[in-house]
């Protein structure tokens, strides 16, 4: 029998607030010393008052703005207990049946260009726990991370494969770094997955049971954890086997899934509203306000850029989800007067030499208006592409102007169409096979002898040039 997966996503992003979600201690703890950032309210000290941050939650009401939410006016916070020994209070302050925002969507580009809409079911508020380290001597616990904001982004069953699921949540982290709302790094913690799957008979419409896989810290541990996920249920119900409905971990060495227990329901947690806190009241115009502020999101920007710049489906897309991409492509497009063409050595060429050295778009020290000015260069004939191809390592490296760098080497286009003449007639000369091939009607033969102009004027000359030089020459 056929098996279609059916996934849904839990994400967590570390909201970038300046504080944490209850208390005054900084927010900034990526490699702080332990313990260095707390206080009796995000240590569980009983009896102290915690007082909600209002810049938190109005980044989690944004952010699901930016995912078509609706964001309630009326929403409140819970308390879900259990027992962990990063989790001193003894239960995580979270919000169950109203949510800060839900009824969302996200849209995902496919590979084969198609759109699919991905449903939000809602976003929540909680804060983080503690963190653990466990080492021969024994367990070693960090609360720096304790009461830190995080934003629950929770996804319908809506994901049918591995790139969906992959899709969705790389478009997740663009978005939520272009409303500023969440810096996602996972290098930093600041973004975890859980993944819930299930199989059904191709064709049916009933859900499968699920498992749920808890705290996937990579895009590349999300994809491999639902691929084992996907194989493993896959070989249980061909063998006559049923899945259970149980939560469980990733081995990152082993790049299996454990099972780790039993799945547990709401009523295990005992939630209940929170005492210490009062609700959170958003008004419409506090909801206007926060729409009023979101940037130009990814999808209407790659719209934009196909409508009226001309870019491709899939280079429209590819630049407008990074917001620094996107800045960056504007402003060198302003300097090229060529949108196409820039997007072109952007992505091939700049990416290119980013990849080459293992750097991310925002580590890019070369600024739009070099790349405008190559991409200008090569537009109006000053250069050719080759040129532009050959001195692109070195303008990107220093951030050299490329009009300067041209003009020192001195490599402009030959367009002294008289010096021009001479070398193509001397190219002639040397090649009377080749020139009795064309003159024969070998068409192609002509590529040889504009290939000889190039190599004796070092490819400063203009291709199309000697192409119709030598064409009037053997006429
Ligand atoms: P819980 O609180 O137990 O994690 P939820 O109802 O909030 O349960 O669902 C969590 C996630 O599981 C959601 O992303 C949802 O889309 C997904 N999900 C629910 N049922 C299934 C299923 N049968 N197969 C795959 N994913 C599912
Ligand atoms: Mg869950
Ligand atoms: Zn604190």
């Amino acid at each position: 029998m056929e098996y279609e997966p059916v996934i849904g996503l839990e994400v967590h992003a570390r909201i970038n607030s300046e504080t944490k979600l209850f208390c005054r201690c900084s927010n900034n703890i990526f490699n702080e010393k332990p313990n260095s950032h707390v206080c009796g309210i995000c240590m569980g000290f009983p009896g102290m008052l915690p007082a909600t941050n209002e810049q938190a939650v109005k980044k989690g009401a944004k952010t699901g703005l930016a995912l078509s939410c609706t964001v309630n006016e009326f929403s409140k916070f819970d308390r879900k207990s259990y027992f962990y020994p990063d989790l001193p209070s003894g239960f995580q302050t979270s919000q169950y049946d109203k949510p800060i925002a839900e009824h969302g969507k996200l849209n995902i580009t496919l590979s084969d260009g198609s759109v699919k809409e991905i449903g939000v079911t809602r976003l929540h508020l909680e804060n983080d726990a503690g963190k653990l380290t466990h080492t021969s001597g024994g367990t070693l616990v960090d609360y720096n991370r304790s009461g830190t904001p995080l934003m629950e982004i929770v996804s319908e069953p809506d994901i049918r494969s591995v790139e969906e699921a992959s899709l969705y949540v790389r478009q997740l982290q663009k978005i939520v770094r272009y409303v500023n709302t969440s810096d996602a790094n996972m290098e930093k913690g600041q973004m975890r997955f859980d993944i819930n799957v299930s199989l059904r008979p191709k064709g049916q419409e009933k859900f499968g049971t699920r498992s749920e896989t808890k705290n996937l810290n990579s895009f590349r541990s999300l994809e491999k954890a639902l691929e084992y996920e996907i194989k493993r249920q896959t070989e249980l119900l061909e063998s006559g086997g049923t899945v259970v409905q149980e939560t469980r971990g990733w081995d990152d060495d082993k790049e299996v899934t454990v099972s780790q227990r039993g799945k547990e329901e709401a009523a295990d947690y005992r939630y209940f509203p929170e005492p210490d806190i009062p609700p959170i009241i958003v008004t419409k115009e506090e909801i206007e306000q926060l729409r009023s502020e979101l940037p130009e999101l990814p999808g209407v920007k790659a719209k934009r850029y196909q409508e009226e710049l001309g870019l491709s489906v899939i280079d429209a897309n590819n630049i407008a989800a990074d917001v620094e991409m996107a800045d960056f492509f504007e402003k060198a497009t302003k300097v090229s007067g060529s949108p196409k063409k820039t997007a072109n050595w952007l992505l091939s060429e700049l990416i290119g030499q980013l990849k080459s050295y293992n750097m991310a778009f925002y580590d890019n020290k070369l600024s739009p208006e070099n790349l405008g000015k190559l991409v200008k260069l090569i537009e109006e004939g000053v250069i050719s592409n080759k040129i532009a191809k050959d001195i692109f390592k070195e303008v990107y490296q220093g951030n050299l102007d490329p009009e300067k760098v041209v003009e020192e080497k001195g490599l402009k286009v030959m367009s002294d169409t008289g010096e021009l003449e001479k070398v193509c007639q001397q190219v002639i000369d040397r090649n009377p096979a080749i020139v009795a091939d064309f003159k024969g009607g070998k068409e192609k033969a002509i590529g040889g002898l504009v290939g000889q102009v190039m190599g004796a004027t070092k490819g400063s000359a203009n291709p199309k040039m000697v192409n119709e030089i030598l064409r009037k020459l053997l006429s």
